[in-house]
């Protein structure tokens, strides 16, 4: 079997869902599981609804509406999903009466844009002679922890399989949502429906995991800023990993993960272009000739600077400025170090505060905010000679300025630090280098 994977967007309007159908259609014999986010936006609703519901901004009309309106385009009942929306109105009425809302209470209010969006797909499909079902992904038995909003899923036992051998039809399961011990439902973090797709892959021995999106694929840049972006038609699971660390917008890190460990292929397509080829991503891949794959960024990361004392016999030293930031929850991404002093970057802001009283008292502490992460990814980088020198040298006829710079042993991708308002000329140079 293959799982399909639809977003957001792929939901959103009337027409894009009924190409939704005949996607999946044409590909019945595959006997595909769909894993379905919530449409477009309506996540973004909920969460800000979480946040002011305890304020007293309580107005679930638009979010009705807009279930409502695509019900009555798809020519559904209008009245289908009046029992979770409901719900939602309820639950963000109960944040107002009490003023706040736990973090349980926002996930369960979150649940409902993917339990809403599953129940519309399966009674179009359903009615128009695809028979289908919605299943919830905690019915189906995707246990996590407790962590509401970024809930870490638990091993499965099995039980997901056996679970879904109950579904007559076609299964069309939530994405980002599970449920933990208890059976409070929980969410995997934002955009994880890819997640959910990569951990139903793995607990079903799918063939393929598909990936329907809205761009052609995963792009050798974002094409938002370079123009001749194109998509990229195989790459390896080493790359797809450093191309989402460095911020590459189409899958979410830990979408891989899954995947990889049962060497599942992972296929993104363009729901509104069915027909181009998009973007594999195998296991193993390697094109000899091409060093380069993809030149990705992050923006609005931070530069943190500690310049410690002379770091004689400093035993231990790194682990005091790691554990620091275990212990403030903060992501370090890239990291430079010399005899004197440690560079690293890091994109979530909550522990910075903390983390940097800690690391004062180690040395002297200094933040940038306005910085960039770059990365130029390819498994072909290791075998290339004077490669660092092709990727600074373009950079400095632009005349950019590189703060940080790291690369490891084993050389899939070369990060850099460089200054925001520098990012989109250095993207477009570095893809002028290697793609134009
Ligand atoms: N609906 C969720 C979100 O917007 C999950 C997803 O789309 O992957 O974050
Ligand atoms: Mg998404």
């Amino acid at each position: 079997m293959i799982i399909m994977k639809f977003g957001g967007t792929s939901v959103g309007t009337a027409d894009s869902v009924k190409s939704v159908l005949s996607i999946v259609r044409n590909r019945l014999d595959e006997q595909p599981v769909l894993v379905v986010s919530a449409l477009s936006g309506v996540t973004n609703r909920l969460e800000e609804l979480g946040r002011t519901a305890p304020a007293g901004e309580t107005d679930t009309a638009p979010l009705v509406e807009r279930h409502r309106k695509l019900l009555r385009e798809l020519e559904l009942p209008e009245d289908l999903l009046d029992g979770l929306l409901s719900e939602m109105a309820d639950l963000v009425r109960g944040m107002k009466l009490v003023s706040e809302a736990s973090p349980r209470a926002r996930d369960l209010l979150l649940s409902l844009g993917e339990r809403c969006s599953v129940r519309l797909l399966a009674k179009y499909f359903s009615d128009n002679g695809v028979p289908a079902q919605a299943v919830d992904a905690f019915d189906l038995g995707l246990r996590t922890d407790s962590n509401f909003g970024r809930a870490k899923p638990l091993p499965d036992d099995g039980r997901i399989a056996e679970n879904l051998a109950r579904v007559v039809g076609l299964p069309v399961v939530t994405g980002y949502l599970g449920a933990d011990e208890k059976g409070d439902i929980t969410t995997l973090g934002r955009n994880g429906s890819d997640f959910s797709a990569a951990l139903f892959g793995h607990a079903l021995n799918a063939r393929e995991i598909q990936v329907w999106t809205d761009v052609d694929g995963v792009m050798t840049a974002d094409p938002a800023l370079v123009a001749g972006a194109r998509s990229i038609p195989t790459m390896s699971f080493g790359e797809a990993g450093e191309l989402a660390y460095y911020g590459g917008k189409v899958l979410h890190p830990a979408t891989i993960q899954p995947a990889m460990e049962k060497s599942i292929p992972v296929r993104v397509l363009n729901t509104h272009y069915p027909d181009s080829p998009g973007t594999v991503i195998l296991q193993e891949y390697d094109s000899p000739g091409m060093p380069v794959r993809a030149i990705v960024h992050k923006p609005g990361v931070y530069l943190i600077n500690l310049v410690a004392p002379p770091m004689l016999q400093q035993h231990g030293f790194l682990a005091k400025v790691f554990n620091a930031a275990a212990k403030h929850e903060v992501d370090v991404d890239l990291v430079a170090t010399t005899e004197v002093s440690i560079t690293m970057t890091s994109d979530r802001g909550d522990g910075m505060p903390g983390f940097c009283r800690d690391l004062e008292e180690l040395g002297d502490v200094t933040v940038d905010t306005d910085h960039s992460m770059l990365g130029v990814v390819g498994q072909g980088i290791s075998r290339t000679r004077g490669f660092a020198a092709q990727v600074l040298g373009t950079l400095a006829e632009e005349d950019i300025r590189v703060r940080a710079i790291s690369q490891g042993a084993i050389k899939v991708a070369l990060g850099m630090v460089i200054n925001n308002e520098d990012l989109t000329r250095a993207v477009n140079a570095l893809h002028d280098r290697f793609f134009g």
